[in-house]
């Protein structure tokens, strides 16, 4: 496949899961006509878009991040959004051919992973504006598990300490099994902290989370997390001190943690476990 056509493709989707993401209310469906119907208008003078002025990150380039008619900045998150929607389109099937070979499981799998990160995408930008984790997007993830293990996948993408910490045997109970630790670990963090460190959103995404990604990878997704969110969550305090108003949501942590040991579980692990070890 043509990794150049699967970037532009990529992108578009991206361009499409921005519009999701930006207009997004809780209480619409994720995908209702209000959402993703409609033409596209620069957000500050609403002057409806062209389809020239739409094309993926070319565009945006073109025109110098600005909108053409009112001068106003537009928002980064646009082609930021499209370029890593066309990343995770060339590198998530292009990751996976090294666990699967047989190409109907390759090629079922690639799709459903790739469809899995831009669900992570959609998760991640609306919890950072809304702090709202729509239970769309948790349905589908949970629906993508299924059907991931139903084709056969299911691998342990933290390498050898997959096998370490054990519990291989059944890919499914493995799987249900995570699940219902993340859940577990998150109610208790949610009841110690009376809500107020995490929210019932990031309950019900880290139960899909578990069944996507099994046992022992959902214990290396909350730790990187929690890791992740504490740099972020000490920058804010030091940038903004007690001007940080809200609490800053957990979602978009877990969405990066996620990334991280989908995509570099193997080496960030096999290091740690070495300097540990040493
Ligand atoms: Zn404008």
């Amino acid at each position: 496949m043509n990794i150049a056509l699967l970037f532009i493709f990529g992108a578009a989707i991206g361009s499409f899961l921005n519009v999701v993401s930006v207009r997004y209310q809780p209480d619409k469906f994720l995908f209702s006509g209000k959402i993703i119907g409609g033409r596209s208008h620069c957000p500050n003078c609403k002057k409806t878009l062209r389809w020239f002025e739409l094309v993926p990150l070319l565009s945006f380039m073109i025109q110098g991040g600005r909108c053409r008619r009112c001068g106003e900045r537009l928002s980064f998150q646009y082609p930021a959004v499209e370029i890593v929607s066309g990343i995770f389109f060339v590198f998530v099937p292009q990751y996976l051919s090294s666990y699967y070979s047989l190409p109907i499981t390759y090629y079922t799998l690639s799709v459903l992973w790739t469809l899995v990160f831009l669900t992570l995408l959609v998760v991640f930008l609306i919890d950072l504006r809304l702090s709202i984790i729509p239970d769309e997007a948790n349905i589908i993830l949970l629906a993508l598990a299924i059907l991931i293990l139903v084709f056969g996948g299911g691998a342990s993408f933290s390498g050898s300490y997959g096998t370490l910490f054990g519990f291989q045997g059944n890919v499914w109970l493995n799987h249900i099994f995570a699940a219902i630790i993340g859940g577990a670990f998150f109610g208790f963090l949610i009841l110690a902290t009376k809500g107020r460190g995490m929210g019932l959103g990031d309950l019900k995404l880290i139960i899909p989370l578990g069944f996507l990604f099994g046992w022992p990878d959902i214990l290396f997704i909350m730790a990187a997390g929690f890791i992740i969110g504490a740099i972020c969550g000490g920058y804010l305090i030091l940038a903004y001190g007690k001007k940080l108003k809200s609490a800053v949501p957990f979602g978009p942590f877990l969405v990066a943690s996620s990334v991280l040991i989908f995509f570099f579980g193997r080496t960030v692990l096999d290091n740690y476990f070495n300097w540990l070890l040493r």
